[in-house]
């Protein structure tokens, strides 16, 4: 494919990703909306008060109010929620058989509304860049059985969503600049094209007056050779209309090669440009790639960050579901990190850090993975390893800390670490391998530091 076909093909491939993010958003909103209409339609029936307010509430959802006014109308339903938990806390006392009633139909609104918050969260899941956020999610939702349990989930659903809708923004925003900037140059590219048109044009009409007057000159040369009586008459006529059509000739090829020198110098700025148009929209396909890069590594240590690990190990988990090959998890703490940072200071801590990362990513192989998932705690993904070659390599890279010779300001620092390891089996969930893998990571602490234990 050649350059320029290239980034008009990434620039389609752009819009395309766009629009059917646009439309997984659509989707999204769409089932909001219906929550928010069952939500509705499940707390109708407490206060009359609170009745009002739920059915406005659902009157404006179903004729797709705005965000601002739907906002507007959660605000004054949480007043009036608030109004009613205080009533009920002093006045609620529901006979032993009307509470059976209401506990039933309670049950039934929450598996209803369950099912929802449910459909919602698949829905996210498509596409997520978090999709162990909304797995766990999913997992808490199917054993929540109270309104406090559920509603729990609802909200971190929400910041989800939020989350997501910020970053779809943001790409927008991105698209919208890169969409400016070869908008900018195809209009630039128009601009040149009827430029050579209009000079083409002239080009055209200044050989058809050539013509008209070369043939002029010839009718009347023909004219005055049938009236010429005297041989020098005719060779001075002849000698003058040949004379003039040369002088013709002369000038329209000056003009033809000032045209082409004009074109040559359009083209060449035109190449000009698009080299340019091509070598800023790498630039910006490159930045928008290093972003997107740079937000999931730690800063400290340049590893792969928390967020991103959970979206590796969610993916790894579900290759492993599906008979991929063996893989080990290593979830790794230096040890006694705090005594480093209460003796030598934060920055000698946060020295030793990027040390101990450094021998994690020089131990491990391009198709494992390290992440810093917490403060002093690191995580590794080993692939293709039973659990007896997983104990080898994290021995290796323990054995590598320990013998690090750290020195701050002079003084040596003795760092250690200690690691726990575990296999991960066909449907493990992320907790269940985590629990494991933090056991080992425990047993190794309790076991005097620098070791490394198997779940
Ligand atoms: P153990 O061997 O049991 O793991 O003991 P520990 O001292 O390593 O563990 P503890 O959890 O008591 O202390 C961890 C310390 O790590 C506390 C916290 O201040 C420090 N820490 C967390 N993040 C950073 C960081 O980014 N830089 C530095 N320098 N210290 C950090
Ligand atoms: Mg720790
Ligand atoms: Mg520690």
């Amino acid at each position: 494919m050649s350059k320029s076909t290239d980034w008009k093909q990434k620039y389609r491939d752009s819009l395309l990703e766009m629009e059917a993010k646009e439309k997984r958003w659509r989707e999204v909103e769409q089932l909001l909306r219906r929550l928010i209409g069952r939500l509705c339609a499940a707390g109708l029936g407490q206060d009359s008060n609170l009745d009002d307010e739920l059915t406005t509430l659902a009157a404006a959802n179903r004729h797709n109010a705005d965000a601002a006014e739907l906002e507007r109308l959660a605000a004054s339903l949480k007043t009036a929620v608030v109004a009613v938990d205080g009533v009920s806390r002093v006045t609620r006392a529901p006979t032993q058989l009307s509470s059976i009633g209401s506990a039933a139909a309670r049950s039934a609104r929450l598996d209803a509304t369950g099912a929802a918050v449910a459909a919602l969260l698949e829905c996210l899941k498509s596409g997520a860049p978090s999709v162990a956020a909304i797995q766990t999610l999913l997992e808490e939702l199917s054993v929540a059985k109270t309104d406090a349990a559920l509603a729990a989930v609802v909200q971190r659903a929400a910041d989800l969503i939020h989350e997501r809708g910020e970053l779809l923004v943001r790409e927008r925003l991105q698209a919208a600049a890169l969409l400016s900037e070869v908008t900018q140059r195809l209009e630039e590219m128009a601009g040149y094209l009827t430029e050579s048109n209009s000079a083409s044009l002239s080009h055209f009409d200044d050989t058809l007056s050539l013509n008209d007057t070369v043939m002029s000159h010839v009718r009347e040369l023909t004219a005055e050779i049938s009236e010429a009586t005297e041989l020098s008459v005719l060779q001075s006529a002849v000698s003058a209309r040949l004379e003039s059509v040369a002088q013709q000739v002369s000038d329209f090829r000056a003009r033809e090669q000032t045209r082409q020198i004009e074109y040559n110098g359009r083209a060449e700025h035109m190449r000009a440009r698009i080299a340019d148009l091509e070598r800023e929209t790498q630039e910006l396909h490159s930045k928008l790639d290093l972003e997107k890069h740079v937000a999931r590594l730690d800063p400290l240590t340049g590893v792969a960050n928390r967020k991103s690990f959970e979206e590796r190990f969610a993916l790894e988990l579900a290759r492993r579901a599906q008979g991929g090959a063996p893989l080990a998890m290593l979830l790794w703490d230096i040890d006694s990190f705090k005594v480093i940072n209460d003796s030598y200071g934060h920055r000698a801590g946060d020295r030793v850090l990027q040390s101990v990362a450094g021998c994690f990513t020089a131990a491990l192989r391009s198709t494992d993975f390290v992440a810093r998932i917490g403060g002093e705690e690191f995580a590794v993904l080993l692939t293709g390893l039973q659990m007896a070659e997983a104990v080898n390599v994290a021995n290796q890279v323990r054995t590598a800390v320990e013998g690090l010779r750290f020195h701050f300001r002079g003084t040596p620092v003795r760092v250690t670490v200690s690691c726990g390891i575990t296999e991960l089996n066909q449907g493990d969930a992320s907790e269940q391998a985590f629990d494991r893998a933090d056991g080992a990571l425990y047993r190794a602490k309790n076991g005097g530091k620098n070791l490394c234990v198997a779940a």
